[in-house]
């Protein structure tokens, strides 16, 4: 961390889940830290828990107030519309904000030369017929979020060949963590509602790569600092796959509520929705000297814990 001591740096969606905890360990190298970010899915809490860092609300399709902002070395944009079945429903919504608004981004690290580290999906392989998916198996978006995340990246790109732009792009799988939401959030929250019965949507046997937020952060640092990450792209998962009714069943072990709950299943998903994701991670692993630490069997009882359902539950 010593490379980012006193840095200069903006965090696009600083706000949201992950920007948080990249925001919290940044502030323990460098005091010039500023988060921009409309709010619009991201939490005032995120930001209040954050006092030390300099906080700008703003949407990243605001060019002006964009470049507005201080002069910066080091960009890491994660502000995005981040749910697949609205990026269905909206999709033109989608596009401005994940297309438009990195474009936005990329120009001001033109005019500040500064380094960006961009925040892409595996929603940009689609429905992969490669496991472990390595990163050079290609496009093939099934969303339309996965699309507008392609056109990030390939904004990236060209922004690094034509404009000579230190860029690194990370694909993150499914992370998750304290403050998060998706998949485990949502189980949770139904269970809270009423522990008698979990209803998957889909069939349940869609499997994703959890990867938990802290070893995220570590990605995204080493992306920025990495003497090998220059004009790089990562895939960041725990190189595992685990399929949703079995996140479901360890969920429910944890609850002491697996013979309690019923669990249905809709069958029918969301459009857009992945069958397997499961990354290959041994370019991270070897070029970014990334290793990824914490297991989900080993954090979902934290996650459990910290809303404070043990105790309702368990004796
Ligand atoms: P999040 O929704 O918690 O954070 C996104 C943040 O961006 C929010 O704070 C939101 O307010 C902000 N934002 C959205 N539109 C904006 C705009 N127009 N202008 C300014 N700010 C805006 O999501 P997250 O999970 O923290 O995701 C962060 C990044 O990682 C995103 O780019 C997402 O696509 C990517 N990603 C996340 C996951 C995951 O599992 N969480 C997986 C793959 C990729």
């Amino acid at each position: 961390m010593e490379q980012l001591k006193d840095k200069k740096i903006l965090v696009t969606g600083g706000a949201g889940f992950i920007g948080f905890h990249l925001c919290k360990k940044l502030l323990d190298s460098t005091p010039n830290l500023t988060i921009y970010d409309n709010l619009s899915s991201g939490k005032l809490k995120n930001v209040n828990d954050l006092a030390k860092a300099n906080f700008i609300k703003g949407d990243i399709l605001n060019l002006k107030k964009l470049y507005s902002t201080a002069k910066t070395e080091l960009i890491f944009h994660l502000a995005a519309q981040v749910v697949v079945p609205y990026s269905m429903e909206n999709p033109i919504e989608d596009f401005e904000t994940n297309a438009r608004g990195t474009l936005n981004v990329l120009e001001k690290a033109r005019k500040d030369d500064a380094k960006l580290v961009f925040a892409s999906s595996a929603a940009v392989y689609g429905n992969p017929a490669k496991f472990p998916t390595p990163e050079d198996y290609g496009f093939n978006p099934f969303s339309c979020y996965g699309l507008s995340k392609v056109v990030g990246e390939q904004y990236c790109k060209m922004y690094m060949n034509q404009y000579g732009l230190d860029i690194t792009i990370l694909r993150f799988a499914n992370v998750y963590g304290s403050r998060c939401h998706g998949v485990i959030s949502d189980f949770l929250d139904k269970i809270q509602e009423n522990p008698a019965k979990l209803e998957i949507i889909g069939t349940g046997l869609q499997s994703r790569d959890f990867v938990h937020v802290s070893d995220v952060v570590d990605a995204l640092i080493l992306a920025a600092v990495g003497e090998n990450a220059l004009g790089q792209t990562f895939n960041v998962g725990f190189g595992k796959t685990t399929k949703i009714i079995d996140l479901a069943k360890m969920i429910l072990k944890i609850l002491n509520l697996l013979d309690k709950t019923v669990v249905t299943t809709t069958n029918v998903s969301w459009q857009g929705d992945i069958g397997t994701i499961w990354f290959d991670i041994s370019k991270a692993q070897k070029e970014l000297q990334w290793h990824p630490r914490i297991s989900l069997e080993d954090n979902l009882r934290d996650i459990i814990r910290e809303r404070k359902m043990l105790d309702e539950h368990i004796g």
